[in-house]
């Protein structure tokens, strides 16, 4: 499954980025619970979404203008509606199987013949990988209860909802994961991976409400020929993460504080939501 590391990732966490967090930790000033002074604290009055702090696709970050202060919609085209499907069969997948309910079939049926593709091979996979943890771990552990089985061999938490509210970020934050037991924050990307300030503003969220530190994240990307192919970036959410997405975020609250429109870009992405609307 998706959220499960393998043996090299494991490795790698254990003998890797556990240890580095631990020779160079995270200055306090740049822990969530530290929304209230200076650099966390949010320096215009404004609340934006956490994909506008973290995306990158448009250079002069016009976008945040249009969605923010012209309240424009954007277009949503084939990449855009192929994500949500495959982040909300991945989610249900792993809802299904804590009911236990392995024979479930994916919810929906899209259009796309493409998209059909895609979410069968995701909750095909996911299934199977919630059912062989399930499995392993009551073996291993025969006296345990059912409700101890379920929440130890799938310690996922899936569209996790939160406040991002206190660090400046949108009061319905939706976690793609959070791994309660090995304490990693989860971003799943559908067919490009740049997605380490995500990680970023979950852990600063996470730790704004819970005051309970939260140091590692993961960037899973999938991709969809003839089979799922996943890569995952493992990595210690440090200083210079944190301050990348604190100096985002200030960016654009200013863009929206002051309702600037800081005009088109000249290497626009072909995914903008607003091609339309620039050209
Ligand atoms: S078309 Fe270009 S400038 Fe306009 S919002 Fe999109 S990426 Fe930004």
């Amino acid at each position: 499954m998706v959220y499960y590391l393998n043996e090299v990732e494991l490795k790698y966490l254990t003998l890797n980025l556990r240890p580095a967090s631990r020779l160079n930790p995270v200055p306090e000033e740049l822990r969530g619970w530290n929304w209230h002074s200076p650099p966390l604290k949010p320096y215009y009055d404004v609340k934006l979404p956490m994909y506008l702090i973290c995306s990158s696709y448009c250079p002069s970050n016009r976008d945040v203008y249009f969605a923010m202060v012209e309240r424009a919609k954007g277009e949503a085209d084939f990449p855009i509606s192929l994500g949500k499907a495959v982040h909300e069969a991945l989610a249900e997948a792993i809802r299904q199987s804590k009911k236990l309910n392995f024979d479930a079939s994916p919810p929906a049926e899209y259009e796309d013949e493409r998209i059909n593709r895609a979410v069968k091979l995701v909750w095909d996979y996911t299934i199977t990988a919630c059912k062989s943890a399930f499995l392993k771990t009551r073996a291993e552990q025969p006296y345990a209860s059912e409700e101890d089985i379920i929440l130890t061999s799938m310690p996922f938490l899936v569209e996790h909802r939160l406040d991002g509210s206190l660090i400046g970020a949108s009061g319905i934050i939706a976690v793609d994961c959070y791994d309660y037991l090995h304490n990693i924050v989860f971003d799943v990307k559908v067919g490009e991976g740049k997605g380490r300030l995500y990680t970023t503003g979950y852990a600063l969220t996470i730790e704004s409400i819970y005051e309970m530190p939260v140091d590692i994240g993961c960037v899973v990307t999938l991709n969809f020929g003839e089979n799922l192919s996943i890569t995952k970036d493992l990595h210690y959410i440090d200083a210079n993460l944190r301050s990348r997405w604190i100096e985002e975020r200030d960016r654009k609250a200013e863009i929206v504080f002051k309702e600037l429109d800081p005009g088109k870009a000249e290497n626009c992405s072909k995914f903008c939501l607003f091609r339309n609307r620039c050209l």
